[in-house]
């Protein structure tokens, strides 16, 4: 099975998801499930939280208000947009930008699990404190877990089945469409990531 095909055996699964709980949901508005997209090969993978409205209706990641801010980000440190893989932890869209509930994160997690090992990144970006938390337990790190506040802009070294990685934590672009003051800060802590280009 080539890469492609793996991550195709994951999209339609989650489509047909009914023990989801947000498969009722999706189904009554027509939105589609957000696998990811980018690169299958990419040295950096980002996990976001969950899809929002822009992105359940086109099954992109990150293609409203805080996918712009992520662009933004990417440019600040050349990285090409299609170079890196973009995905969520949790693949649907909960309702009203809701938090994702533990027992969403409980059914999307092993696809996002599949997905690294799918891609085998490099390094992990976790955007905000939901993927922080999920990845930061995957790896082992539990202990090593901080808020938000004081664990963005840092690398936390971590052993994949696959050979050595780095989880890298970042605030949530969204801080920067609620308050575009948070943009500085935000491209700041990006230029972590330079230390990872090809
Ligand atoms: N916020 C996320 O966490 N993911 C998206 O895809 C869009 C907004």
């Amino acid at each position: 099975m080539t890469k492609a095909d793996m991550m195709k055996a994951i999209r339609d699964e989650a489509l047909v998801l009914k023990e989801s709980p947000l498969y009722k949901y999706r189904m009554s508005k027509g939105y589609l499930p957000v696998i990811g997209e980018g690169s299958h090969d990419a040295v950096i993978m980002f996990v976001g939280e969950a899809p929002g409205q822009n992105e359940a209706k086109t099954g992109r990641p990150f293609c409203g208000a805080a996918g712009k801010v992520l662009d933004q980000l990417l440019e600040h440190v050349d990285i090409p947009r299609d170079s890196v893989y973009i995905t969520n932890i949790v693949k649907d869209r909960p309702p009203e930008n809701r938090d994702p509930a533990p027992q969403e994160i409980e059914v999307y997690g092993p696809f996002l699990d599949r997905q690294i090992d799918i891609i085998k990144p490099r390094v992990i970006v976790a955007l905000g404190r939901y993927a922080m938390g999920y990845i930061m337990k995957k790896f082992d790190l539990d202990l090593q877990l901080e808020p938000i506040g004081k664990a963005h802009g840092k690398a936390y070294p971590a052993k994949a089945s696959y050979g050595d990685i780095d989880i890298v934590a970042l605030y949530h672009p969204c801080v920067a469409v609620y308050n575009p003051n948070n943009l500085p800060n935000l491209k700041k802590d990006m230029e972590i990531l330079k230390k990872y280009e090809k």
